[in-house]
């Protein structure tokens, strides 16, 4: 590494909080799949900032759209409105196939405000006693970092030492539609889940699950929440991850590849009768659905589907996916994914193979110490994903067996 690369390095370190363990490399360029680090090496971007880069990074046309809005009007606050806004809420209804769409910013933002529709939808259309709303979230979830969202994570690094706990919440193990039939009762409101546990380590939902808590929600009047922020916008081999199995929420929550990466833009995005229920003053932000914000979520969105991204990753990843799972290596547990979402599962520690991917030029990180997830830019080329599998497979002849 060089003198500069580790001087940048050790600003992190002194000034910042050591919440977080990065690679030690230090990037300053992008472009589609790749970035280059301050020395000018060249790596192939496999995590793509935990999927907010789906389009690539700077696209050109979410970079010219942010450009043309930029010192134009950036922030009106929703105390007005604003030329951008409608244009992008419609987009984004019709692509989500919904009715309306409330924006927020980061994903866990997006998140609080589910809960918040979910409870208000319960104790206003359900008819549930003030204060006794439950949720039904999944074990190994990832939502987000809020104090009231690390509170129903079952990662104790998430919760531990954060608590208390928002109570209202009740955890059942994904992928068991028993399980999730037997938390439900008369004070459920919602049930929050991601259709592919990103975090988790890119955990498939078992075949029929989706269906079966659709139809569980359906008939016990429970809101269905997907929180598509990872999986959704065409990383998993479609627009969303549910539509693997024709399921439709009621809710979708939206975020990263919203904006392409430019910016942080989330939402909650769902049915009419639900987002219909706040009323001014009950919910906001004061970032939120800005113009800057609209502007480059239209035009990213636009991208998403002009370029077809979700076909792209369906063909690209099952290519991808098949040639992975011809790797062969005594500690390698299992091959998985959907779309260009995959993930390897070992069974020991994968620090030093993501150490030495990083060395041969391809960026990942792991997740839960044993899995690698490989989530590269749905705009990455078959030439590229030829190299990254060959790096790939160096690296894990060289893992110590
Ligand atoms: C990243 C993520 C979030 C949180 O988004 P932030 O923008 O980091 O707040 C929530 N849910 C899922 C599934 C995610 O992957």
């Amino acid at each position: 590494m060089s003198a500069k690369a580790k001087a940048l390095i050790a600003l992190e370190e002194k000034y910042g909080a050591h919440n977080y363990h990065p690679l030690p490399v230090a990037l300053a360029r992008g472009k589609g799949a790749y970035v280059w680090d301050v020395d000018g090496k060249r790596y192939l971007d496999f995590l793509s900032a935990y999927s907010a880069l789906n389009q690539g990074h700077n696209h050109p046309k979410i970079v010219a759209a942010a450009k043309a809005q930029l010192g134009r009007l950036a922030l009106t606050s929703r105390a007005f409105h604003n030329d951008r806004l409608g244009p992008f809420l419609k987009l984004l209804c019709e692509t989500a196939g919904m009715e309306r769409a409330l924006p927020m910013n980061s994903g866990a933002e997006a998140v609080e405000t589910a809960i918040k529709a979910m409870r208000l939808w319960g104790y206003k259309a359900k008819g549930v006693d003030q204060d006794r709303a439950e949720i039904i979230v999944c074990e190994r979830n990832f939502h987000g970092r809020t104090t009231t969202i690390v509170g129903f994570s079952s990662d104790e690094e998430s919760f531990a030492n954060f608590g208390p706990a928002t109570p209202g919440f009740v955890k059942v193990p994904f992928g068991d539609a028993d399980a999730l039939k037997d938390a439900i009762n008369a004070n459920t409101v919602g049930f929050l889940f991601e259709p592919i546990q990103g975090e988790a380590g890119v955990i498939l939902p078992p075949a029929g699950y989706l269906k079966k808590a659709r139809r569980l929600c359906s008939t016990y009047s429970v809101l269905m929440c997907a929180d598509e922020i990872q999986s959704g916008l065409g990383r998993a081999g479609a627009l969303f991850a549910c539509d693997h199995d024709s399921v439709k929420p009621d809710l979708y929550v939206l975020g990263k590849a919203l904006s392409g990466g430019l910016y942080p833009i989330s939402a909650l995005v769902g049915r009419g009768d639900v987002l219909e229920l706040f009323t001014p003053g009950t919910h906001g932000s004061t970032f939120g659905g800005n113009p800057l914000a609209a502007a480059i979520g239209e035009a990213a969105l636009r991208v998403i589907l002009s370029e077809k991204l979700p076909e792209r990753s369906a063909k690209l990843g099952a290519g991808f996916l098949s040639k992975l799972k011809t790797l062969n290596h005594p500690k390698l547990h299992e091959v998985r994914g959907r779309g260009l979402m995959m993930a390897i599962e070992f069974t020991e520690p994968v620090q030093p193979l993501v150490e030495d991917l990083m060395a041969r030029g391809l960026l990942a990180k792991g997740t839960h110490e044993n899995t690698i997830r490989l989530a590269p830019p749905l705009v990455i080329n078959q030439a590229q994903l030829d190299a990254a599998f060959k790096i790939i497979a160096a690296a894990v002849k060289a893992f110590p067996q």
